[in-house]
């Protein structure tokens, strides 16, 4: 199986006869479309093109001559992630819009928030791994959301619906689907018109070119027990892809890149099959599940080549890791004995951001075991009682935790060790 390669390399063995498209003169390259629409909003580069090639009547295959000099087809690659220089300008010449605002519609677009870079086998930590060959397609790498796409005047793919890390729709508050409800198959929107003589008469991002199902229809089930919180969080994440920084509570605000390394490396750890697997039987343990293991595909990317399933699965094993930030995640890591040294150099990975080394590192002070919400309840209920000031940071300050600042003791109107309760 060929994972999608760089757009500009060599032909893939099923790409054939299609030497000729080299041949086409200058004149004949992208001239302006009769019919033009700008993308839509986050819409992903390749949704809007399947759209524009309907809007002009034309069969992929004969769209594609518009803006792809390059051997085999734009079809069969991850355009979205991949685009080779001369055919953005191209599609940038066909619609009139610029090259600038197109990046914004691709992929590459996360570059320095998601990612930090493309491997030499086309993925991207966090991106939805798309395989194809050919006219077949496979792994599940594309998702969508039944309601987003009901409520569009015009059904379109999303750009986020990429994202591995996002398994839910925080508009709709439901889980996304990330294959045809009316055959199983992996969606996808680039087959409509393919091996048929007529163009759709529906829009081709908006149903299954196997089955024919309407994605947008209303399903007949609805994903109710998906708890507000963990929602609540998938909503944080969409907006740090949009603005550059995850903003929590109790992390604070990091730069988005560091967080997504950060939690890139706790799903890793969550998922391994090796010393670290004592940690998921950890975390099962508190959500009341059993530790059931996750089997990764072996391709180049494998959280972003996980179902929608498995990835929700792990997703919630990282978020209760990072709930009470760093807390829970000092006191499992010291249940399930894993030493800071093997949690900074699993798989040889890149250094562990910051604010995930400093909580690693805590786990070594034997001050930091788990502290139950009784407990700290009762020590407000004893702060309030005596006037005191009683935020967590300062409940936390009595419980001998770490985390008020040296500056902020000179607050504190005596001292908790010296302080009697009679
Ligand atoms: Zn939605
Ligand atoms: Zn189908």
């Amino acid at each position: 199986m060929a994972i999608s390669k760089h757009s500009a390399g060599t032909p893939l063995p099923f790409e054939t006869d299609t030497s000729a498209d080299c041949l086409l003169p200058e004149s004949m390259k992208a001239p302006i479309l009769p019919v033009r629409c700008p993308p839509l909003p986050d819409e992903l580069l390749s949704s809007w093109l399947i759209r524009l090639a309907w809007l002009n009547a034309e069969k992929l295959y004969t769209f594609r001559r518009r803006f792809w000099m390059h051997p085999g087809s734009p079809w069969s690659r991850n355009i979205d992630l991949i685009l080779p220089d001369d055919a953005l300008a191209y599609i940038s010449k066909m619609t009139l819009i610029t090259p600038e605002s197109l990046v914004n519609h691709m992929l590459k677009g996360y570059l320095g928030t998601l990612f930090e870079d493309i491997d030499p086998h086309g993925n991207a930590q966090g991106i939805l791994t798309s395989r194809r060959r050919g006219q077949k397609v496979f792994g599940f790498g594309l998702q969508l959301c039944p309601d987003c796409l009901r409520s569009d005047t015009v059904p379109y793919f999303r750009r986020w619906w990429k994202v591995a890390y996002l398994v839910t729709c925080p508009i709709h508050r439901r889980l996304l689907i990330d294959a045809c409800p009316g055959c199983q198959q992996p969606l996808a929107y680039h087959l409509s018109d393919f091996g048929k003589s007529l163009l759709p008469e529906r829009i081709p991002t908006s149903f299954c070119a196997t089955c024919e199902y309407n994605w947008s229809k209303k399903a007949l089930q609805r994903d109710e027990l998906i708890p507000d919180a963990f929602m609540g969080w998938q909503k944080q994440i969409l907006t740090a892809l949009e603005t550059g920084w995850f903003e929590d509570n109790q992390i604070g605000s990091l730069y988005a890149l560091s967080f997504f390394k950060g939690l890139h490396t706790l799903i890793r750890l969550v998922a391994s099959k090796g010393h670290s697997s004592k940690l998921r039987q950890v975390i099962a343990g508190e959500l009341g599940e059993l530790p059931l293991g996750v089997t990764y595909s072996g391709s180049q990317n494998p959280f972003g080549g996980l179902r929608l399933g498995d990835r929700l699965n792990l997703l919630r094993h990282a978020y209760w890791l990072l709930q009470e930030w760093p807390e829970r995640f000092i006191w499992a890591t010291k249940k399930a004995k894993l030493a800071f040294s093997y949690i900074d150099s699993y798989k040889k990975q890149t250094p562990l951001p910051y604010w995930v080394a400093s909580a690693a590192a805590l786990a070594h002070d034997p001050r930091h075991t788990r502290i139950s919400a009784e407990e700290k309840e009762s020590v407000k209920r004893f702060l309030e009682k005596n006037g005191l000031p009683a935020s967590r940071n300062q409940v936390n300050r009595w419980l001998g935790r770490w985390y008020v600042s040296r500056h902020k003791e000179g607050n504190w109107l005596f001292n908790p060790e010296t302080h009697s309760t009679n």
